[in-house]
């Protein structure tokens, strides 16, 4: 093998340490399968309240307790704590920046008392990033790819190409930032670039300026020498609309050419129905009858008559806009029509929960709600569905189409981000589709596409084969990560 790569992943959040979306699983995911590959990829993060030490048997670094790190005026102290995530075949040492004011709080990002994001967010960030270099400089580690997630990140790639710039450590080092929404950019108001430290010049010549305020998302797409974001598809709506973009379109589009998409794997050790703890009966594409026993169980979770004819669709989501519940809100009467089932297990916003509840409670053998977040009843809600429902209004990525084609449950999805890179249409591509997608935010493209999969349903033996296509799909990190390690290479041999 050639000469091994070290790489310092950042990211505010990773599995199993703390976690609040998908970007935790793919910072615990993505350096794993790195390491696997031979690679010296560490990984750093805030400790947060959740990261306990017991639990995690998380141990001091003695010389780096107590650093001193710039906050504007002021000097904090910061220690340095590690631990590592192990799983059977690796071990990836985890470095955490603490310091008990700013990250020992009951959340992540957000006052749970007041649901607003804590007003000190630009301190603890800017804090952190400061401190990621700081590490690397005591350590005297010296990273070939520093890949940095999100806006909690963005601020290290300007320091790293700015204060940073004549550092030796760091002379050939290359920055990889990685967008995982678009959505959220960490904007704070002018004052709070003052703490930064960066020359002025970076906020209005080079980039941190964001209508008048500084944003964190657009540091780190400004400065980083390669952008990728989690899918193909979203790499090009980003740069394409308001909508996708959500002001930062025209950055995007002007760094088009350093930016490319990498759709996420998922976790194939976990979902899988081979051998999933968590469902009524395990199951392969060669047994597919055994799938009927999840139905059955999953109907009786539900308390709706079970009946092998009518294909139960499945929805497990966050309950928010952006997931695309408007659109069904507007057609409910429309699908309960119907002859389907529908199960829902989700939770967020009232409107939504509401929706649901309510639906669960007037059409009562056709629909199922559970409001909550529930590990288990998602598992068996993927085996034991017939269909899946995403009708996102935009998808970075999504990992529960990933999840319900390798259960055979086939996706009926919106063409957006990485929905429209992982499923294909039955009907446009009847020997190689795998599920169900419709175009445009409509809703009634949607009851179009329920309706469609509801026909499909019908012809066992085309239903089947379709099974057994998305059964087949490789979506694992392996085939992601190579694409990382390619990407980290060809990085690293630009001048
Ligand atoms: P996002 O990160 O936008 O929420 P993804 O599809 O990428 O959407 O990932 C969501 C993850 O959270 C999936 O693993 C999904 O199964 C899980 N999830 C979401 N809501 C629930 C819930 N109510 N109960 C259990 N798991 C949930």
């Amino acid at each position: 093998m050639a000469k091994p790569l070290s790489i310092l992943f950042v990211s505010s959040e990773v599995v199993p340490f703390a976690k609040t979306g998908g970007l935790a699983d793919v910072s615990a995911a993505l350096p794993q399968v790195v390491r696997e590959a031979g690679h010296d990829i560490r990984i750093m993060m805030p400790k947060f309240a959740a990261v306990s030490d017991r639990k995690f048997k998380i141990h001091d670094i003695k010389r780096l307790t107590d650093m001193p790190i710039q906050l504007g005026e002021k000097t904090m102290l910061g220690s340095v704590k590690s631990s590592f995530l192990t799983n059977i075949k690796t071990k990836v040492q985890v470095y955490f920046l603490s310091n008990d004011d700013l990250y020992c709080r009951p959340d992540l990002y957000v006052d749970p008392k007041t649901k607003e994001s804590w007003p000190d967010n630009d301190d603890r960030f800017i804090f952190f990033c400061r401190g990621v270099l700081r590490t690397m400089l005591l350590l005297g580690w010296k990273p070939d790819i520093i890949h940095l997630n999100d806006w909690q990140t963005g601020l290290i790639a300007a320091l790293l190409k700015t204060e940073y710039a004549n550092e030796p450590l760091f002379k050939n080092t290359k920055v990889v930032f990685t967008v995982h929404n678009a959505a959220y950019q960490g904007i704070f108001p002018k004052s709070s670039f003052e703490k930064t430290g960066l020359p002025d010049k970076t906020f209005k010549e080079q980039g941190l300026e964001f209508h008048g305020k500084m944003n964190l998302l657009k540091a780190g797409l400004m400065y980083a020498d390669h952008i990728t974001t989690v899918s193909p598809t979203y790499a090009k709506e980003i740069r394409s609309s308001k909508e996708y973009g959500f002001g930062l379109e025209g950055v995007f589009k002007r760094k088009a050419r350093k930016t490319s998409g990498i759709l996420n794997g998922m976790d194939t050790a976990v979902w899988d129905p081979s051998s999933d703890k968590m469902i009524a009966k395990t199951y392969t594409k060669d047994s597919l009858e055994k799938k009927l026993e999840n139905k059955k169980a999953l109907c009786e979770q539900f308390k709706l008559p079970f009946d092998p004819e009518i294909p139960v669709i499945g929805i497990v989501s966050r309950l928010a806009d952006q997931k695309g519940f408007d659109l069904i809100e507007e057609k409910l009467a429309d699908i309960m029509k119907l002859d389907l089932q529908i199960v829902v297990l989700g939770s967020g916003e009232k409107k939504y929960e509401d929706l649901f509840k309510k639906g669960a409670k007037k059409y009562k053998k056709k629909m199922g709600a559970h409001i909550g977040f529930d590990e288990e009843l998602a598992h068996l809600i993927e085996a034991g569905s017939d269909m899946f429902l995403m009708p996102s209004k935009y998808e970075p990525c999504g990992l529960n189409q990933m999840y319900s084609l390798r259960y055979g449950t086939l996706p009926i999805v919106r063409a957006t981000g990485g929905l429209a890179d992982s499923v294909d249409d039955l009907d446009e591509k009847p020997k190689s589709g795998t599920g169900f997608v419709f175009k445009d935010y409509k809703a009634k493209q949607m009851l179009d596409a329920i309706k469609r999969a509801l026909k499909a349903f019908d012809d066992r033996k085309v239903w089947e084969a379709a099974m057994v296509r998305a059964m087949k799909k490789d979506n694992s990190w392996d085939v992601s990560a190579k694409k990382y390690i390619e990407l980290y290479k060809k990085l690293l041999k630009k001048k």
